[in-house]
């Protein structure tokens, strides 16, 4: 009998899944200042509540650094209610960003992100809520390193997949999974891009968290967890 390879069968999966879902693209600003922006204007952060809140933002106030430096407190926030709840602490959120990319950057945060993987991973992790998950998205879309991004809401996926059901430790199933991306896929940007986008869309549109749609599920026949099941 025929052994397929880790990686081979990475290869299946994510072939399944396009065919499935179609070639999918990121819906939110890849430049690195632009997306830290976006991050902050929904919450709870989701495509849809970002996308909103950046809708809004940008037609009433802007995003430049010394343009949000300048901007009337009490707009800003009614601009960002557009994205959900806690306008307010947003609002400050963004002055903030914009503060350290005008000082630390002098308003260029894409040029100053240069090194040492490590040191560009640690000054975006300076940024308010940017951890592992959010620096690797921002290195991988903005085009700085072609890193295994994981989407931060389904780490499951590939897990699932690969090894059955999910840790308990999120921490645990982010990191494990990174690695089967990093060790079973080329380093490359599109390649890298082009999974965390499948997973991103697989999880939330079939593998969800909780109750997954395993009998609509493209990549059953593949998938650990749903042999465990039957
Ligand atoms: S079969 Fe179920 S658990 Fe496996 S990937 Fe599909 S939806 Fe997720």
């Amino acid at each position: 009998m025929a052994v397929v390879s880790s990686n081979m069968r990475l290869a299946v999966i994510f072939d399944e899944l396009e065919k499935f879902y179609g070639r999918q693209a990121a819906s939110w600003p890849t430049e690195p200042y632009e997306f830290l922006v976006w991050w902050h204007c929904g919450y709870p952060a989701s495509d849809v509540t970002c996308a909103k809140g950046w809708a809004a933002l940008t037609k009433e106030i802007g995003i430049e650094p010394e343009t949000l430096l300048r901007a009337n407190v009490a707009k800003l926030r009614s601009a960002l209610k557009a994205g959900g709840m806690v306008p307010e602490l947003r609002a400050e959120r963004l002055k903030e960003i914009a503060l350290r990319v005008q000082n630390e950057y002098a308003g260029d945060l894409r040029a100053g992100l240069t090194g040492p993987l490590a040191k560009v991973r640690a000054a975006l992790k300076k940024f308010p809520n940017i951890a592992d998950p959010g620096a690797d998205r921002i290195l991988l879309f903005g085009g700085i390193a072609p890193v295994a991004a994981v989407p931060s809401n389904n780490p499951h996926v590939l897990y699932r997949i690969m090894r059955g059901p999910e840790r308990e430790n999120y921490g645990v199933t982010y990191r494990e999974v990174q690695q089967m991306i990093e060790v079973e896929s080329a380093e490359s940007f599109d390649g890298r891009t082009r999974a965390y986008l499948l997973l991103k869309v697989h999880g939330q549109s079939v593998c969800k968290r909780t109750k997954p749609k395993c009998g609509e599920c493209p990549v059953r026949s593949e998938c650990a967890y749903f042999a465990r099941q039957r």
